[in-house]
């Protein structure tokens, strides 16, 4: 491929504002998480519309250009790495809000727009963009398509996949496909967008995205909860989830080891000396009466000895404390190294499977530290280790042992992140050969050179 003639043909594109080159690339961050921390590709471009992206696509297409896509790079499983031969393409412009249509419950809004700037129009409006996680101001809805993201109220309103109603896709060639379904019922032939949602930008570019918005609540309940042991914080899940009836929208699980960690530095509202600390949100319809129906849940709880201790947030101040407990996992990145893990599994085995890792961990690495937590609620718990060195075999051993139980409990070794990079040697570990390989059917139908996000999620 002659980089000369792929330059001059994306300036004749794009123009030379959307292209960047050499140091200018190097010096932008390549997110977060993981390693490098710089961006190692030559080239970078940030088409401003949909066509440009097509164009893009379709001339790299032509010139067997290898593309990695670049949405808010808070993803954790180096689905957006880089390579010095790869061009970058940046959503980064195809950022903003087009359209809210109120009766419709419907937002349309560019893929480059951060999932915080979502969740605000859609209140201005008075109705809510549930999807919500910790890296939300940075996160794009593109990314979040593309990883069919999860986070913190999916036991009420689902995944990404829940939320999508249509979606705008540049295919590797630069066909522009556009499936800006608004409606809720849409059966006519194939449900395309589902192709797109969660394919960690291998079969193609997500460009604009029509989501479902749901009634901004009420009222906002939100309590933190100790528990000494494993069952009861099941069982009050089950409770929970009858007494609040469909309100109950969170249900995050922090272990002790993690708990402690993250009141080292702020107040903590619970002493720090529980085995589990759950944090209850219910969203409601009735400011007045979900309040006192939540003490009344809580106490109830307690009486039928399914909780050991627990406040209540009295002001938004609190809940954010509460919250920003259970959020704040760029922190654990103090440690090194730090391996972070994302699984899911049936939540009846959860206690019996973090009992075994760590005893597993301890027995290899005697000064190893892990700090569990999650959507429990989801049967979805991650695992930050640290143990052994960064360098040498530590991680593929720690991987060895948080993955290898999985299949025969029915789990997944990714519940909300991806395979992108870091999983993909263990894809086979909760996916059939028959599964792996219609999806390599996919990849070859839709991206025929396989220029989009090579070597993600499988070979
Ligand atoms: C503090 C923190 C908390 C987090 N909490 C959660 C959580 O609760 N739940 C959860 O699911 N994830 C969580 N994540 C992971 C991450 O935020 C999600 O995976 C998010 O959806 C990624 O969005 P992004 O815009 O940053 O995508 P990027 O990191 O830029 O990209 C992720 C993948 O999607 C591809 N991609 C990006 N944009 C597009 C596009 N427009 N078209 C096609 N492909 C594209 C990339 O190539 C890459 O493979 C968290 C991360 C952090 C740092």
């Amino acid at each position: 491929m002659n980089r000369s003639e792929l330059l001059s043909r994306l300036l004749v594109a794009v123009g030379e504002t959307a292209v960047l080159t050499g140091d200018r690339v190097r010096a932008r961050s390549a997110g977060i998480w993981g390693q490098p921390h710089t961006i190692a590709a030559e080239i970078l471009v940030r088409p401003a519309d949909t066509g440009q992206v097509a164009s893009v696509l379709s001339i790299c297409n032509e010139l067997d250009q290898s593309v990695v896509i670049h949405g808010g790079l808070t993803g954790v499983v180096e689905g957006a790495r880089a390579e010095n031969s790869d061009l970058v393409l940046s959503l980064e412009r195809l950022d903003g809000v087009d359209s809210i249509d109120p009766i419709g419950a419907t937002l349309t809004a560019g893929a480059g727009t951060p999932l915080a700037t979502i969740q605000e129009a859609a209140a201005e409006h008075g109705l809510m963009f549930p999807l919500d996680m910790g890296a939300r101001d940075t996160a794009t809805i593109g990314g979040n398509v593309a990883t069919n993201a999860g986070g913190n109220r999916v036991i009420r309103y689902g995944m990404v996949r829940s939320l999508v109603l249509g979606l705008e896709v540049v295919l590797a060639d630069g066909t522009v496909l556009s499936s800006m379904n608004q409606m809720i019922k849409n059966n006519a032939g194939y449900d395309l967008k589902q192709l797109f949602i969660g394919s960690e930008g291998t079969l193609g570019v997500v460009t604009r995205v029509i989501v479902r918005l749901s009634a901004q609540p009420a009222s906002r309940e939100i309590a933190l909860v100790g528990i000494d042991d494993f069952d009861r914080v099941t069982r009050l899940l089950g409770y929970l989830n009858g007494a609040c009836g469909n309100t109950l929208s969170a249900y995050e699980v922090m272990w002790h080891d993690y708990y402690s960690f993250m009141t080292v530095t702020r107040p903590a509202p619970l002493p720090p000396d529980s085995a589990y600390y759950v944090l209850v949100e219910m969203l409601g319809s009735d400011p007045v009466g979900d309040g006192e129906r939540f003490i009344t849940v809580l106490d109830e709880a307690q009486t039928m000895g399914l909780i050991d201790t627990a406040i209540i947030a009295k002001s938004g101040t609190d809940e954010q404390a509460i919250w920003a407990i259970r959020d704040d996992v760029v922190s654990l990145q103090e440690l090194r190294p730090m391996f972070l893990f994302d699984v899911s599994l049936p939540i009846r085995s959860v206690e019996a499977y973090v009992t075994d890792i760590r005893a597993a961990l301890t027995k290899g690495w005697p000064d190893q530290q892990m700090f569990v937590f999650g959507h429990l609620g989801d049967g979805n718990v991650h695992l930050a280790i640290s143990a052994g060195s960064a360098s040498g075999d530590a991680r593929k051993n720690v991987e060895d042992i948080v993955y290898r139980p999985l299949a025969a409990l029915g789990g997944s070794i990714s519940a909300e992140h991806g395979i992108g990079l870091e999983k993909k040697s263990y894809l086979d570990w909760c996916r059939s050969d028959a599964e792996i390989g219609v999806m390599r059917a996919l990849k070859n139908t839709l991206d025929v050179k396989g220029i989009l996000n090579p070597g993600k999620v499988f070979d």
